[in-house]
């Protein structure tokens, strides 16, 4: 005679209530650590961590909460050395164009001085001046 499995009972676990499917006339519980903390339960021994009940209700509570902003906090000292960076270098930027400009200035006027120069005493030239 061949082996027909038992079919599937549905069956309310005998600690949490949850519903489940059976193939054993005896099964009482939906799950082994159902078994274990209904013998806990039994035996007046207490279980060694939080119940299946409680760490479904933070799985449920963390599922709930909202997605972190897409700027992180943490970056925020990141973004204000960047800040800092940027005005550093315009500041060094404009310094250096205001050298530019002062050194064609400067170039500007000895140009304009050695032409009067020339112009007011036209002798010898630079080469021939007394040191
Ligand atoms: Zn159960």
């Amino acid at each position: 005679m061949p082996y027909l499995p038992r079919p599937e009972t549905t069956q309310a676990c005998a600690h949490c209530g949850q519903l489940f499917a059976a193939r054993h006339l005896r099964r009482k519980y939906c799950c082994n650590s159902c078994n274990v903390l209904a013998s806990y339960a039994r035996t007046g021994r207490r279980a060694a961590g939080p119940s299946k009940a409680d760490l479904e209700a933070v799985v449920q509570a963390l599922l709930a909460l909202t997605p972190p902003a897409p700027a992180s906090p943490d970056l925020a000292p990141v973004a204000a050395q960047a800040t800092r960076v940027a005005a550093i270098k315009g500041r060094l930027q404009d310094e250096a164009e205001a050298d530019g400009q002062r050194a064609t200035l400067a170039a500007q006027e000895q140009a304009v001085r050695l032409h009067a120069l020339k112009a007011k005493r036209p002798g010898p030239g630079p080469a021939e001046r007394p040191q």
